[in-house]
Formats: C-alpha cells, structure tokens, sequence
C-alpha cells in the first residue's frame, strides 16, 4: 500500500483547481472565457535576455554541475542591483543565495528553522506557499490577519506577547498578492523592533519588488536599518523581467540564514543551469527600461480596468503595487460564490479570496495579465449582471 508521509496530507490545497477545471471546460465547449484568476505573466522576456541565453547554452562549461550554491558572478550581479536601485550593500559570498525561484527559499525558511511545534506568523490573506513550508516542516501557523482598516498591514502590537514570544519565523509580502498594498520603510522599522524583541526571524517576500505605481518605488525591506540583523528578502526574476519560467531568484541578507539556504539548496538542486545564470546576470545588469515599461504597462491596465469598475458601480480600493486588484464582493455571496456566478453568467475567472486564508473571505482578486481591452469587456460584462446598483 502506498501511504504518503502525514505532513503530506497538511500541504494547502489548489483552491483555484476546481474552478480552472470548470473554466477550462467551458474553454472546450468554445465559450470566450477571461482568465483574471491567474498569476502568470502574460508578456515573453526580453529578447535580449533570451538571446544571452541562447549564446550561453552552447558554453561546455555550463554542461557540467554548477558550482555549489552558483555562479559568484550572478550573486554579484544581484547585490550590484540592490546598490543600485536600494542603496542596500550585500556582500556577494555571504548574503545572497541563488534560488531555484522564489518560491524555493519561502518553503525552505521554514525547513530550515522551524522545529516541529515551532510558531510561524503569517499574513492572512497571504501567498499559500509560506503554508507549505510551514506544514512540511511541522511548524504551526499563527495567522496575522491583513485588513482595509489597517491598510492590509499586520497589526504587531495585537499579536498575544506570549504567542510573539513563542513565534521563530515570520513572513511579510509587499507588494502584497493577493491585495496590491505596499509598506513603508516605518512599517519596516517597527517589524525589525518587533522581531528584535520576541526573537522572530524575518522573511520578506519582495516577489512585486519591482511594480509600484503612481512613480513611488516600492520600499524594499532591507533599507531599513537593522533588516540583516533579524531577516532575509526573498526577490525573484519571474515578475519583474517576465521570466516566470526561468526560475531564478534569491535570498538576500542575514549570512547566517543564508548559510542555512544555501545549505538546504544544495541537497535539493545543486544550482541552476549555468546558461540561465549568465542570462539572468545579463538580465539584473543589462538595460532596465523593460522593468520600467512593464510596470508602465501594469499602470495602464489598472487604470484601465478601475475606470470600468467606476462605471458599473464596483467600489475599491486601487493596488498601490503588485499585479492584483483586491475586490469586495457584493453582499449576499461568499468569495466562491461569486466566483462561481462570474464565471457562470459573464465567463470571467476570477480568484476567490479565501484561498488565501479566512480573511481573504468576502474579496475575489483579479490579475492584471491581459490586455486593456479585455480587462475592460470583462468588467463590463460582469455590469451586465446589475449586482452593484444601488
Ligand atoms: N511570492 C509571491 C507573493 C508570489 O505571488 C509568487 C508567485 O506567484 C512567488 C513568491 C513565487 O515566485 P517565483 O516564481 O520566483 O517562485
């Protein structure tokens, strides 16, 4: 009898599976379908970030192992990029880790520093994947909950002391998915107090680091002072340069924590393929207009789809970064209800909340990965169902 291990059965469920398995039914039934729902970049990187690849895949050295925890000239590549855009120091050979995405390192944390019954404070709603790292781990979560009243920033000084003292991890995400809200350098400044007080190692997730909007530049954890001492920044290639695929990020700060990363990677990945690591240098190093275009182009789009939200009566608050706009459903409907009745009735998938944890409940999100046109004829479509009037 095959039997997976019990920390297997406490890995989060794809909430969002059902829904793409109806979606992509009525997809075969040939109905036009807008998939809001997803977190999927929808542009190709960069050309000249392709091409570097191309040129280094055919390099031999790259045909062997890479060297154990990467290639120094992309962690150079990546401290040179927070000088430059953070004023942030990182010494190359001890405070950046190359993960296999970001995604790796955030899992990771947790196998690395929760013991089984070991606290981990999470933003509830969050990414599920901090969840799962957690429950592989054995660890217990202790759910911070993120709310409009409290610009979707935990509130530290409701946390229980004892709870806080209990805590060994905690993860911070801005700009945050699934809400589009960004913090700022005193929200920062309180955390690291926080962390400093109860003994909390900080993992901020820097995923959107790179899309904020209305020309402010989203804050990265680490120009606050005192962010090595108690934490790492997990930042990744997959956003911000359209490389989903690619799989490229990093874990930056604390030496000590990254010590342990690049620990726990080796035994899993070794590293990335070398060619990836040459283009990903090339892509951190290179001309950054694309970022800037990206972002741009995220702008547009938001401003896009709220001024079809204007129209139909659909009240929310704008994201100041990420790709996601936080809605509230109307009343009568849960989160997945409502989900249900949109992609029933004006064929628009869109994510509901509380897959993202109980306080998620009563919101859905939608992704900014398509075009102007389409995010505006889904907005309008769903106006076809008058649910907001009044
Ligand atoms: N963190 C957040 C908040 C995300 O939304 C995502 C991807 O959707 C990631 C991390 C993972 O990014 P990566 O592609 O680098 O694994």
């Amino acid at each position: 009898k095959i039997e997976p291990a019990a920390r297997m059965t406490d890995l989060p469920t794809q909430f969002f599976s059902t829904l793409v398995a109806k979606a992509n039914k009525q997809i075969a039934m040939g109905k036009d379908i807008i998939n809001l729902g997803q977190g999927n970049p929808d542009q190709p990187t960069p050309a000249h970030i392709v091409e570097a690849l191309q040129q280094a895949a055919v390099n031999p050295l790259y045909h062997k192992y890479p060297p154990f925890s990467g290639y120094p000239f992309l962690k150079e590549a990546v401290a040179q990029r927070y000088k430059e855009d953070y004023g942030v120091e990182l010494d190359p050979a001890h405070e950046v880790a190359i993960l296999f995405g970001g995604k790796t390192g955030l899992v990771e944390i947790s196998q690395c520093f929760l013991n089984p019954g070991d606290i981990c404070l999470v933003p509830d709603p969050g990414y599920p994947d901090y969840w799962s790292g957690v429950a592989l781990a054995g660890g217990i979560m202790h759910f911070m909950p993120l709310t409009a009243q409290h610009q979707y920033l935990p509130d530290l000084s409701a946390i229980d002391p004892e709870v806080a003292d209990q805590a060994k991890l905690m993860f911070l995400n801005y700009p945050n998915n699934p809400t589009g809200a960004t913090a700022s350098l005193t929200f920062y400044d309180e955390a690291i107090a926080f962390a400093r007080k109860h003994n909390i190692i900080i993992t901020s997730d820097f995923a959107y680091g790179t899309i904020g909007y209305d020309g402010k530049r989203p804050v990265s954890f680490l120009q606050a002072k005192g962010a090595k001492d108690v934490g790492i920044e997990v930042y990744t290639l997959s956003k911000s340069y359209n490389m989903a695929g690619w799989r490229v990020g990093f874990a930056l700060g604390n030496a000590q924590i990254i010590e342990q990363i690049n620990l726990i990677q080796d035994h899993y990945y070794c590293s990335l393929f070398g060619g990836i690591q040459e283009a990903a240098a090339l892509a951190l190093t290179g001309p950054q207009q694309c970022v800037k275009e990206l972002t741009a182009t995220y702008e547009r789009r938001r401003n896009a789809l709220f001024q079809a939200l204007h129209e139909i009566g659909w009240k929310a608050d704008m994201p100041s970064g990420s790709f996601f706009c936080w809605l509230p459903v109307p009343e009568g409907y849960t989160s997945a209800q409502f989900a249900d009745l949109l992609l029933e009735q004006a064929g628009v998938v869109v994510a509901p909340g509380n897959g993202f944890g109980s306080t998620g409940e009563g919101y859905v999100r939608l992704g900014l990965l398509t075009s102007e046109e389409r995010l505006q004829e889904a907005i309008h479509r769903i106006g076809k169902l008058s649910l907001f009037k009044g």
